[in-house]
């Protein structure tokens, strides 16, 4: 078979494991794999899964080889009887079996380590096809190799999602960026939308794909989120086509745009807070402290978030908080002077410039016609600023209205931070 010279590098994914096949297990490991290499350019062409056959793994192969420049093979190379994809593969490529000594050792060692002994069904696993190149996985106990043939590279790796990531990262993603290089130029730009319907951000962008362009639509609910990817003939034709084509989204489009990076909506708040030195606490009723979890999920977060209270009866609002009883007997405790006040009580309690409070009714029971499932209510209040509030009409499952409140009240603080300090 000839080398392959298409212009984009044609990439399969080939997973294998009786359990993807029966749906005992979802195949996170494509979806890890398709999401960042399509997000670091690549074209992810083609996906097969395959059962632990040995029949249709070398299928599986051979189809690969006549359609893709590049296979990367998960699953099925551990000790256990099912482990089929080593033999495969070396049966495959014409090669047979060896006992790789470097992988050997390490197993042995990794085992020694940890008061172990090497069992048979273990040393299994440092038998290699003879044509390949070992690619040591310092994260788990089978390794990996990589075999050349005919201008094209198959990568094998563990199934073991955590190994899988890390051997991706370290091994595959470098090597796949690498052979690029002599082919086309790539430039891609993640943009993120909150606060725009899907076909509403579709119409206001009709007509601008263009040659050279690609557009990719991701609904990640409550977000939109955009994949601009550019090819040409040098970086900086690339990079330039994605940028123009950037800026003209931000100028149909650029209210709802949070960042044009990839970043996360908590990230782009936390970089806002450090950048004016401020600080940040919350209370939260129905979101049941997923704004805080949020918050916090961002390294660095200590900075600048302080305190995170989850109020979720009337009396924590009374006790914590110092929501005023009468406040809650006649407005109730959804409502917009509660929020308000739930916002000022935990400023006040951490000190921090910038206090949140939420309190919705997430549902599926406890609306009534004046306040349905999904009326949420989020306070602001910022010292010397004062206080505000704003009502919300949210509609899904519980779950779904606790995300869009957490969104809601990050995408609050990031339009109060840009616009008022
Ligand atoms: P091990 O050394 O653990 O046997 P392996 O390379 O043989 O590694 P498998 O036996 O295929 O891998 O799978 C190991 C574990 O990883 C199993 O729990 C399996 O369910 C999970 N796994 C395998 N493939 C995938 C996949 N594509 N997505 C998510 N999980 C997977
Ligand atoms: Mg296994």
């Amino acid at each position: 078979m000839e080398p392959r010279n298409d212009t984009i590098m044609k990439i399969e994914i080939i997973s294998t494991g009786d359990e993807l096949m029966s749906g005992l297990t979802l195949d996170s490991n494509f979806n890890w794999a398709g999401d960042t290499l399509t997000t670091l350019g690549f074209d992810v062409a083609y996906h097969t899964t395959v059962g632990d056959i040995r029949d249709r793994i070398a299928e599986a192969f051979h189809i690969a080889q006549n359609r893709a420049q590049a296979v990367i093979v998960t699953g099925g190379l551990g000790p256990t009887d099912d482990d089929l994809t080593a033999e495969v593969a070396a049966e495959y490529f014409g090669s047979s079996l060896e006992l790789n000594q470097e992988a050997y050792d390490k197993l042995e060692n990794w085992m020694k380590e940890r008061g172990k002994v090497l069992s048979e069904s273990n040393k299994k696993q440092a038998y290699l096809p003879a044509c390949s190149t070992m690619l040591d996985n310092k994260w788990g106990t089978a390794p990996g190799f990589r075999i050349e043939s005919q201008g094209m590279i198959f990568f094998f790796l563990p199934g073991v999602p955590t190994e899988f990531h890390a051997m991706m990262n370290h091994y595959v993603v470098p090597e796949l960026e690498n052979r690029a290089q002599d082919r086309m130029k790539r430039a891609m730009r993640l943009v993120k939308i909150f606060g725009l319907p899907e076909s509403e951000v579709a119409e206001r962008l009709r007509g601008l794909e263009h040659e050279g362009v690609t557009l990719g639509y991701r609904s990640h609910r409550p977000e939109i989120h955009l994949r601009v990817c550019s090819f040409a003939d040098t970086e900086s034709h690339a990079q330039k086509l994605t940028r123009d084509f950037v800026d003209e989204i931000q100028s149909r489009i650029g209210e709802y745009v949070f960042t044009t990076e990839g970043e996360l909506l908590e990230e782009v708040v936390g970089r806002l807070l450090i950048e004016k030195s401020l600080t940040l606490a919350t209370a939260e009723s129905c979101t049941g402290g997923l704004l805080a979890s949020r918050i916090t999920d961002v390294p660095g977060s200590s900075t600048y978030f302080l305190e995170g209270i989850v109020s979720y009866s009337n009396e924590a609002k009374e006790k914590v908080l110092g929501v005023s009883e009468s406040l809650l007997q006649s407005h109730g405790a959804v409502s917009a002077p509660v929020a308000e006040a739930m916002a000022s009580g935990v400023r006040k309690l951490s000190g921090s410039d910038i206090g949140i409070g939420i309190s919705g009714i997430a549902g599926p029971g406890g609306g009534t016609a004046e306040k349905p499932v999904g009326t949420v209510y989020i306070g602001l209040d910022v010292k010397g600023v004062g206080t505000s509030s704003y009502k919300y009409q949210f509609s899904g499952s519980r779950e779904q209205i606790k995300i869009v409140s957490s969104e809601k009240a990050l995408d609050m603080i990031m339009k109060f931070l840009i616009m008022k300090v």
